[in-house]
């Protein structure tokens, strides 16, 4: 058998990245400081990036490629954007962090609140992670309640009592659990597969009073595409008020992707608290959670519910989220979803040409590739897919300028800088990847 990890089976294109990979792994865990990127999951080099600019990255060995990651979302106008980055050098040039407050962090908040009419208040946190670790302290913190409903193939960030069945990077590795998380940390919370509406009813009735709320990816991206059914955003928020918990929806991949509200923007199902990433900093850490204001009255100081952080509100973070934000107009939506279209339309035509099952699953702009001819409803049905097919497909594609998230569990993320030139690139890659993925052994 094959074994996919092992560097032996693809040759080294990369010799400086593979270089900088074995100083990283010297002196950080896997030579990375986020899994996935790691490649282990497509085995080979991961590719050490130098620069980028628009649609396309650079890396250590001089070679250009088409960026279907994005950052893993937040570039949504393409790298470099100059009026984004104007908006960072005008806030560097006047100092770097103050730990007071700032007008930039109020005029992020008032853009978001403006944007996405469920929110009351907002509180800027750093990363999606303390976003959805500090929506459920404060959920449980208003509800008097400790258990949290998740769903098996959702990812919220590496916060402990989420940590479990969780998609992106814990899917990739098929991680059950993680080691670290103690049972006392994750006892309170309560996986259901995805797109279950039953059985979130049952939670609810097995666990009386004990809810302080549901946490669900506004649509999935982190088991791959995976949107919800009709009426499944809608079951949760019924059920939830009717227990008297609260809807959490983490929009830290789709908010202000793909929509200028979001998901929400699209099945308009009200949240109680939101949590966001991602495309509001404009490819610096900021991150927020938000919703009603009698919820967001509980926070410190206004209320007693804790929640802190030294960078909150970073000058330079919520200058290039601002920025980004403010060229985010319905033309720019228009065209990522016009790009997006077209990509998965070359996709699923190149593979289909040398009959390969697949799926190309979509969610507004985001979407993956399930090397499957079923339906993917929830996290089971992901890992049915043939991901030995990626690997293969993954590797052509680079190999011809294209980079792809390196695992078949995430989203594929695009740009307004997704012009003629880089899809001309990827409809050029595919034929030769789509007939990798066919003729790929397990
Ligand atoms: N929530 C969702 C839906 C995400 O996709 C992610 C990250 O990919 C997170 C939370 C965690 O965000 P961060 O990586 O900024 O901690």
């Amino acid at each position: 058998m094959n074994d996919p990890v092992s560097p032996k089976n693809y040759p080294y294109e990369a010799p400086v990245s593979q270089e900088l990979f074995d100083r990283a792994a010297a002196v950080t865990p896997g030579g990375v400081n986020s899994p996935v990127r790691a490649f282990r999951a497509v085995g080979g080099t991961p590719r050490f990036m130098v620069s980028g600019t628009g649609a396309y990255l650079t890396d250590a060995d001089g070679r250009e490629y088409v960026d279907l990651v994005c950052s893993w979302g937040p570039m949504i106008l393409g790298h470099a954007h100059p009026e984004v980055l104007a908006a960072v050098r005008s806030a560097v040039d006047r100092g770097t962090s103050f730990g007071t407050p700032g007008e930039g962090e109020v005029a992020l908040a008032e853009a978001m609140v403006a944007r996405v009419e469920p929110l009351d208040q907002v509180r800027l946190v750093s990363s999606g992670t303390e976003a959805t670790m500090s929506a459920i302290r404060l959920a449980r913190g208003f509800t008097g309640r400790a258990k949290v409903v998740k769903f098996a193939g959702c990812y919220h960030g590496h916060v402990d009592a989420l940590l479990v069945a969780a998609g992106s990077g814990v899917a990739t590795f098929g991680l059950p659990d993680t080691p670290g998380v103690t049972g006392a940390q994750a006892g309170d919370t309560i996986v259901l597969p995805y797109n279950d509406v039953e059985a979130v009813r049952q939670a609810f009735s097995a666990h009386p009073g004990e809810i302080a709320c549901v946490i669900t990816e506004a649509s999935p991206g982190n088991m791959g595409v995976v949107p919800p059914r009709d009426g499944f955003n809608a079951a949760l928020k019924q059920l939830s008020t009717e227990n008297g918990a609260l809807y959490v929806s983490d929009e830290v991949m789709t908010g202000f992707r793909v929509d200028r509200a979001g998901w929400y923007g699209i099945d308009g199902v009200r949240p109680d608290l939101m949590t966001f990433g991602k495309v509001m900093g404009g490819g610096f850490p900021a991150a927020a959670f938000g919703g009603r204001g009698d919820v967001m009255a509980l926070l410190a100081p206004a209320g007693p519910v804790y929640q802190a952080g030294t960078l909150s509100g970073n000058p330079i973070a919520t200058a290039a989220g601002l920025a980004q934000l403010r060229l985010l107009d319905e033309a720019a939506y228009a065209t990522v979803d016009a790009v997006s279209a077209e990509i998965r339309g070359l996709v699923a035509e190149a593979l289909t040409k040398e009959g390969v099952a697949h799926r190309v699953q979509t969610a507004g702009n985001m979407f993956s590739v399930f090397f499957t001819d079923h339906e993917v409803r929830d996290f089971e049905d992901a890992k049915r897919q043939e991901a030995f097919r990626f690997t293969a497909f993954f590797h052509a594609m680079l190999a011809r300028g294209v980079y792809l998230p390196p695992s078949a569990f995430e989203s594929w993320f695009v740009s307004t800088a997704h012009d003629e030139r880089a899809v001309a690139r990827i409809a050029a890659a595919l034929p030769a990847a789509a007939r990798a993925a066919a003729e790929a052994q397990v």
